[in-house]
């Protein structure tokens, strides 16, 4: 009986296995027809100052408008991207795509604001990274000071000499680079400083945790105060809460990006957090109304 009970239960997981595998061949399928077509768009989600509640940059996030599964996510298809070989074409939309779009709020007359883009690691380990930012840059005129790349830890753990030297090159020409997700991957402070980075983010998961854990709060207590040492600039994500605004203010952390300021929205609504305003002060103001 039990040799029964286990072969159904294989058959069961098979035919889930095959819809699975279907599901990805389909999806693949179409993603490879949606790069032809432009299916993706940008949002932005900006990132603000602790000290001036003014906007520092922006990181440009994409989606796709799938024609049947309406908009996804990129964790339902970077991942396809990358193992479908198409991650370097669909970086370098969003790369023109984010720098063309700077360029236009620049020319719009407004203050001129950097534009962060993610850079998958598969991308990164191409030999000619450098050579498609430079593209990018020349044909939108984009200033190089107005681009940000985020690199997650686990692409700085690759290959690391030339990894280094892309990096010192990129740095070089202005461009900003910030270690994405940090505290998720091994990489210990003393190992990034020997990569030329400005920035690094703090996991959303730590600052998730920091209010009920004390281990999350040490955790980040002690990035943001070895950053600060080597000289780097320190920004938390998925802030969601004044509670965590007013911990990692008191920490000293420079930056904060996350739902409380803004979700992800598209460039035309992006653009009102451009202006000298202090976007902050709405949320500490009331903080202060309640404490007081
Ligand atoms: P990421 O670079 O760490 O981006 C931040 C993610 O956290 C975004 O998810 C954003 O919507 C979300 N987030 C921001 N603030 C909050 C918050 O307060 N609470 C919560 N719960 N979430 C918040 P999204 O847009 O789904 O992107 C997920 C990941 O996909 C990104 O993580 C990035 O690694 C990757 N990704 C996005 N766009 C691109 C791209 O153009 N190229 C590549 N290679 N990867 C991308
Ligand atoms: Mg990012
Ligand atoms: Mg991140
Ligand atoms: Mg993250």
């Amino acid at each position: 009986h039990a040799k029964g009970c286990g072969k159904n239960v294989y058959s069961l997981f098979d035919k889930r296995m095959n819809e699975h595998a279907s599901e990805r061949v389909t999806l693949l399928a179409d993603l490879r027809q949606a790069i032809e077509q432009g299916e993706f768009v940008l949002h932005y989600q900006p990132k603000v100052d602790l000290l001036t509640g003014k906007v520092t940059s922006v990181e440009a996030l994409v989606r796709w408008m799938h024609p049947r599964l309406g908009m996804l996510a990129p964790d339902k298809f970077i991942r396809l991207a990358e193992e479908g070989g198409m991650i370097a074409e669909l970086t370098e939309w969003v790369m023109r795509t984010a720098c063309l779009q700077a360029r236009a709020w620049q020319e719009a007359d407004l203050a001129p604001v950097r534009v962060a883009v993610n850079l998958s690691p598969f991308h990164f380990q191409r030999q000619d990274v450098k050579q498609s930012i430079c593209a990018v840059l020349g044909s939108t005129g984009l200033d190089p000071a107005l681009l940000e790349i985020e690199i997650t830890e686990s692409a700085l753990m690759q290959n690391d000499e030339y990894t280094c030297r892309v990096l010192s090159e990129l740095r070089d020409m202005g461009i900003t680079i910030s270690v994405d997700d940090f505290g998720t991957g091994y990489s210990s402070l003393s190992y990034l400083h020997r990569f030329p980075i400005n920035t690094l983010k703090i996991d959303r998961t730590f600052i998730l945790n920091m209010m009920k854990s004390s281990e999350d709060q040490a955790i980040v207590t002690a990035i943001i105060a070895m950053a600060k040492s080597l000289k780097m600039q320190i920004v938390a994500e998925g802030v969601e809460s004044v509670d965590q605004l007013e911990t990692l203010k008191d920490q000293g952390c420079h930056e904060i990006q996350g739902f409380l300021v803004s979700r992800p929205v598209n460039a035309e609504r992006v653009a009102r957090f451009f202006t000298d305003e202090d976007h902050l002060q709405a949320h500490t103001a009331a903080a202060d109304t309640l404490e007081g």
